[in-house]
């Protein structure tokens, strides 16, 4: 029997004869039902019935068992967000990152388009220094990518008179370190370094981000009774009142580990208004504040915020935790000739929230009293020694989150958050994609079994009862033929998006010369 080519797929794959002695569903079939799991890496396995309920009845309108389908189960995607890990579904999590965050820019997906009119700004927030560490700083760039950047960077660690630390070892660095130079972020002397201040910062960087971010709506708060702008007047029962200032800032940031294994945050902050009679509102704010008392509030909140952590027998008195010096504020501009622009910042955002500690030499999921030994050293790595300072100091009763994120280096927060009010929920982007799935689905058979989910919006509610019946694709060559399919598909996308960008580029030209 001649085996049709699947309609998404415009090659042929040689194996789809060998695949077609192995799966009597054959590859059509198969390819159609595994395909919005074919580009994960490992996913979920699972067995049991598919049940369809009528919403206003409550009558069970069918059942559809898995077993007569290809392979007798579905597949879901492992839905990890780590490029190492999984990266057909880290790339999904990067596009729903991109579109969540720029809808907190410019508007759509049900924000509204006012929110493009908001002072904002790209902030980055840096680790303060633990010790020196090789590094590559360029004055001047002359590059324009400096992802790829090729300018000659300074001297490491010049000084005039070059010494040595207690321990022998050289406080100078003459080189100019090439990007990817695998000595960048290790320190100048390990043991000098300051590990144990290095990963507590690291597993409080989320409620230094907390403080931060208050202390800015506050300083904004403080600014806009300044000028004029009367603070709101709450009741909270018993005849009292408390004052609440109408300006918030909402953010999208995203952390990202330096060389060194500290956290960076790439955040976006936006000027909104308040109104306590309507929180969930987005309000422009109040008049007269603009992106330069927002930057103003920032750098300020920066520089002052300190606070002490509780004490450990390793530091009595606590660490004390603050930003570094270097702080970075840029306005954005909405597609304009300026430094950043909107969309730029989204995919960058979206970038950083598929990564984990990679950059910093560690990858590794969660560390047991088992696996500790594999991966902290005292007198070892860099990365070693780190993991190493989480779980010795984890084991006080205030610091046990350091052991339960040795993995993370200490950082127990989400790679991606944002304020409730700054844009759309992640749930939303995959709601609206069963949504599409579903519109897409023709074939009977094929359709609804698709999903488990819910959809508020739909009259038939979809209800799993599965069993989990493994990871992973069934044969390597399984993987191999759902991998690609949907690689292929991708590329095609892509394609036709770049497609799209040179017909733009060509209209925008021909509009500038006309
Ligand atoms: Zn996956
Ligand atoms: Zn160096
Ligand atoms: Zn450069
Ligand atoms: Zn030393």
């Amino acid at each position: 029997m001649p085996i049709a080519c699947a309609p998404r797929i415009s090659s042929q794959l040689t194996s789809e004869f060998a695949f077609a002695a192995l799966h009597h569903a054959g590859y059509d079939a198969w390819l159609d039902h595994i395909w919005h799991a074919a580009a994960c890496t490992r996913p979920i396995r699972l067995r049991g019935d598919i049940r369809h309920i009528d919403l206003a009845t409550g009558e069970l309108l069918r059942t559809i068992p898995t077993i007569g389908m290809p392979d007798g189960v579905i597949y879901k995607p492992c839905g990890n967000r780590r490029v190492t890990t999984c990266p057909g579904c880290a790339e999904t999590y990067r596009r729903d990152a991109y579109q969540l965050i720029r809808a907190g820019l410019v508007g759509g997906k049900g924000i509204t388009p006012e929110v493009a009119t908001h002072p904002t700004v790209f902030v980055t927030f840096t680790a303060p220094s633990f010790g020196p560490v090789h590094s590559r700083a360029v004055r001047q760039h002359t590059c324009t990518d400096k992802a790829h950047c090729t300018c000659r960077p300074e001297p490491c660690h010049a000084r005039r008179d070059p010494g040595r630390c207690p321990h022998g070892r050289h406080d100078t660095c003459f080189t100019r370190h090439r990007r990817g130079d695998p000595e960048l972020g290790q320190p100048l002397c390990p043991d000098c370094y300051d590990y144990p201040a290095h990963v507590v910062w690291n597993n409080q960087a989320g409620e230094l981000w907390r403080r931060t971010k208050q202390a800015i709506e506050r300083r904004l708060g403080q600014l806009a009774r300044r000028r004029g702008v009367p603070p709101i007047r709450v009741p909270c029962g018993n005849g009292k009142f408390r004052l609440v200032d109408p300006v918030r800032v909402a953010h999208g940031k995203a952390a990202e580990y330096q060389a060194r294994g500290a956290l960076h945050f790439h955040a976006l902050l936006r000027l909104d208004g308040y109104d306590p009679a309507d929180p969930d509102r987005l309000l422009p704010p109040p008049p007269g504040m603009t992106v330069v008392d927002l930057d103003d509030a920032i750098r300020w909140v920066a520089r002052a915020i300190a606070y002490r952590t509780p004490p450990h027998p390793a530091q009595p008195g606590g660490w004390i935790i603050t930003w570094g010096t270097e702080i970075d504020i840029r306005a954005i501009t909405l597609h304009s000739t300026g430094t950043v622009t909107d969309l730029a910042v989204a995919s960058y955002l979206a970038k950083y929230s598929t990564k984990g500690t990679e950059p910093a030499g560690h990858a590794s999921a969660r560390i047991t009293a088992e696996t500790i030994d594999l991966y902290a050293n005292p007198g070892g790595t860099h990365p070693e020694r780190l993991i190493d300072a989480c779980w010795t100091l984890g084991q006080h009763p205030d610091y046990t989150g350091l052991c339960r994120w040795a993995h993370m280096l200490g950082f127990g927060g989400h790679f991606l958050t944002k304020a409730r009010r700054y844009s759309i929920r992640f749930r939303d982007l995959r709601e609206a994609r069963i949504s599409y799935r579903r519109s897409q689905d023709t074939g009977p058979e094929h359709g609804p079994i698709r999903t488990v989910d819910h959809v508020d919006e739909e009259t038939v509610l979809v209800v799993g009862t599965f069993t989990y019946a493994g990871t992973g694709w069934k044969t390597s060559g399984d993987a191999l033929l759902a991998n690609t399919a949907a690689d292929q598909a991708r590329k095609r996308r892509e394609a036709a998006c770049e497609e799209l960008a040179d017909q733009y580029n060509r209209t925008a030209t021909g509009r500038q010369a006309a």
